[in-house]
């Protein structure tokens, strides 16, 4: 038996006592006195003392896993479940008259990230907690983080998203460091937040905190002085980016993330007696995405200037450090920053920067392998390819398309170096947490092997013919509709029919993840109603997203979507028979009750842009249906279920990257081929629209479809039509269906993060 587990075996037995002397101790009353916030505070408190006592993970070599962003979720019902005292919380609360799920709901749920890149650094967080390795996260503590967002008028608005109270799972430090920017030095702050392992170890996320933060410079909505860099910088992620000072913001933040996790490496490794000519034998450094790239200068900076160490040696051990995780081909996201904003912000950068450039021209003749370009401008993710151990993509195809296109110049370079790990999803939260009727089901089926080895689900194709089993899964589906049902209700006040069918599209809001397309549908769905065409069941269209705020596209989507809310809702003749409902800040916890509920998961975007995506994972492993083109791990989904069980649809990737490279694709060409396409676009700007909604958004977004229409909506439509369509009329057979929806269970353990993380141990990090 583990320490840990003699730990979970005496809090399971002391529970009600604990509770009870905390409660006593922090606001004088017993237990069954306190109101749902004093439980869940003397509940944190309970379970942070439990922390402290479970081991740290140690060992002679560690990751850092350094992202702007750990979209991490609520933490309480994870860290109990890894813990082991889920249940017996449960039994306690219940018996002095709570419900946990009520106490869960009064956390905050942090706001450290934006989406699918900050959610997979929780998840592997997680993973290697749980699978006993060494690792930490490195990031900032935004006191808003990303915003909160809200309609108005049918239209997003941005809010400070107020998320950190008093009583929390970060606990402060006394670590500080000085930060030096070329204007000026900065103290920092250390905050940590425990990750618990499941079943065992702790580790640490490492969040650093400026202590001059001026938390009153947010006037209204989330403006606030961009240049007040002592009283800004840990506000917010992802300032807005649109002028000199939101850029030079985020360039102060970049390096602010950087310096201080440098300096935590290193005094790390001094603890360790490393010999810093070894480091890299003792620490590897994941660079999730460019935004942490400055690392890699910055480490060669103090070995050469502060540790003495020939630029030589210093490049050889930097590069032999650290490694890099690319997230997107999309060009815009790809970081390249003006020379002379680095010269503002972080001038001992610069020369080290120019250093790194000059050794790859005295090598490579290649312009676009350089790193600063003929415009003076550097290519932050170049930095990361020739000075970094490893280049890795996040799905099979993402990566083949690294090697082939998108960075085919550096492949050629560096074969060795392209790796592909495909991304994965803590089965803690999406499954255990999150959906625990099913898990529970599932565990009377094929035992709770697949806990701890996610391979294991795939013993559940035994049942596959089982028609007890089939219908287990299928009344599971029917609670968590109706819990979810509920929760739109208390949220959103719409009412949806727990017996329609519940497609839900929720992610970001991006034209590549192609929301309009299926707004199209709807429209096109809408007027088929109209003219008598009655689905055979009632249908629910979820949609959840967050658009960036200067991303005006993005917003006039989001219109749309409220408006045709609105037009369907109030329409007699349709509402029986459909139902539309965007609902508002999309978070982890909206996911958590979200997912359970789905039939069919829309994973539509345009093949060729989607890296990975991660939702889809989450979907799959609760049953849900994919309606998907073969685009990031779609592919791989795919290969896993085979065709009878995922609607897949739309041109594939290689045809795409020929539309781009032959800039062929005319949108209106295809508008004015097809009636269907034409009616449905033109609805966007019909009298009705205009009727509930803004001219000026609508018009834009019709304009949009049909001059530019980059993402290529029109491309697939006719064919997303036809293939939703047949999954809506399939799902009528119900046995048919429920195989589907288990087959997709038993084929979802490959998407464990577990797995991707003893990857990227095996291949990159050699953790001992
Ligand atoms: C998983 C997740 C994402 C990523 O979703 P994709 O569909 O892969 O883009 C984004 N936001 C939240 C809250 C998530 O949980």
């Amino acid at each position: 038996m583990s320490t840990n587990q003699v730990l979970t075996d005496v809090m399971n037995s002391q529970m009600e006592e604990r509770l009870e002397g905390l409660t006593q101790k922090m606001f004088g009353k017993s237990l069954k006195n306190c109101n749902n916030s004093e439980v869940y505070n003397a509940v944190l408190q309970m379970t942070k003392d439990m922390i402290d006592k479970v081991d740290e993970i140690t060992g002679d070599k560690k990751v850092y896993y350094i992202s702007a962003e750990f979209l991490i979720g609520k933490l309480l019902s994870n860290n109990l479940i890894n813990l082991g005292i889920y249940d017996r919380l449960a039994e306690v609360l219940d018996k002095n008259g709570f419900c946990l799920a009520d106490i869960e709901d009064v956390e905050p749920e942090p706001s450290l990230g934006n989406g699918g890149l900050g959610r997979l650094a929780a998840c592997f967080l997680d993973s290697i907690a749980s699978l006993g390795l060494p690792g930490d996260g490195i990031g900032l503590n935004y006191h808003f983080g990303l915003f909160k967002q809200v309609f108005e008028d049918k239209i997003q608005c941005a809010e400070k998203n107020d998320w950190i109270e008093d009583n929390s799972w970060l606990r402060k430090t006394d670590v500080s460091f000085d930060v030096c920017f070329g204007d000026k030095k900065v103290k920092s702050r250390l905050y940590d937040i425990d990750v618990v392992g499941y079943q065992n170890g702790v580790n640490k996320l490492h969040l650093f905190d400026i202590e001059t933060l001026d938390e009153s410079l947010v006037k209204k909505g989330i403006d606030f002085d961009k240049e007040d860099i002592e009283k800004n910088l840990t506000l917010f992620l992802y300032p807005d980016d649109s002028d000199e000072a939101g850029n030079l913001l985020r360039i102060y933040q970049q390096y602010f993330m950087v310096s201080n996790g440098a300096q935590l490496i290193l005094k790390d490794l001094k603890e360790r007696h490393v010999d810093l000519k070894e480091m890299y034998k003792h620490a590897v450094i994941q660079i999730n995405d460019t935004h942490p790239t400055m690392v890699i200068p910055e480490l060669i900076r103090i070995l050469t200037e502060e540790k003495a160490m020939s630029m030589d040696e210093a490049i050889n051990i930097v590069t032999k450090t650290c490694a890099y995780t690319n997230h997107t081909i999309l060009a815009e996201a790809l970081e390249k920053w003006p020379l002379k904003y680095l010269e503002k912000v972080v001038p001992q950068l610069v020369p080290i920067i120019k250093e790194l450039d000059k050794r790859v021209r005295a090598k490579y003749k290649d312009p676009k392998v350089q790193i600063i370009d003929e415009d003076d401008r550097v290519h932050m993710a170049h930095i990361d390819i020739h000075y970094g151990i490893s280049v890795n993509g996040v799905a099979a195809l993402h990566t083949e398309i690294l090697k082939e296109s998108e960075l085919k110049h550096f492949y050629d370079i560096y074969p060795e170096k392209f790796n592909n790990k495909t991304n994965g999803i803590t089965f803690r939260r999406w499954l255990m947490s999150c959906n625990p009727e099913l898990a529970d089901f599932i565990t009377t089926l094929i035992g709770d092997s697949w806990k701890k080895n996610a391979d294991k689900l795939e013993e559940l194709l035994d049942y596959v013919d089982d028609e007890v089993a089939i219908a287990g899964i299928d009344d599971i589906k029917k609670d968590k509709k109706a819990q979810l049902a509920a929760y739109i209700k208390d949220k959103e006040g719409v009412d949806i029919d727990e017996n329609s069918i519940f497609d839900i599209q929720i992610k970001r809001l991006h034209e590549y993840k192609r929301q309009q397309m299926n707004a199209l549908y709807i429209i096109h769905k809408y007027l088929e109603i109209k003219a008598g065409k009655k689905p055979q069941r009632p249908l629910t269209f979820i949609f959840g997203a967050k658009a960036a705020p200067a991303y005006i596209i993005a917003q006039d989507i989001i219109h749309l979507l409220l408006c045709l809310q609105e037009i369907v809702a109030n329409d007699k003749d349709v509402a029986p028979y459909m139902k539309v409902v965007m609902v508002e800040n999309y978070n982890v916890s909206y996911a958590e009750r979200l997912i359970p509920a789905c039939d069919i998961s829309e994973q539509i975007s345009l093949a060729s842009k989607e890296a990975s995506g991660t939702g889809n994972m989450k979907f799959m492993l609760n049953g849900a249906v994919t309606l998907g083109t073969m685009d990031g791990a779609n592919v791989e989904i795919h290969d896993l279920v085979g065709d009878e069980n995922i609607y897949t649809f739309g041109k594939d990737s290689d045809t795409v990257i020929k539309h781009y490279e032959k800039a062929d694709y005319v949108s209106k060409d295809y508008y004015e081929k097809s009636k269907v396409i034409k009616e449905a676009v033109d609805f966007i700007i019909s009298k009705q629209c205009l009727a509930v909604g803004h001219k000026e958004n609508l018009e834009r977004l019709y304009k949009e479809l049909i001059n530019k229409d980059w993402f290529m909506t029109l491309l697939d439509l006719e064919e997303y039509i036809e293939v939703k369509d047949k999954a809506f009329a399939e799902y009528e057979d119900r046995t048919a269906w429920g195989k589907k929806m288990l087959v997709n269970i038993a084929k979802a353990g490959f998407f464990s993060s577990d797995r991707t993380i003893a990857q990227y141990n095996e291949d990159i990090w050699h953790l001992s």
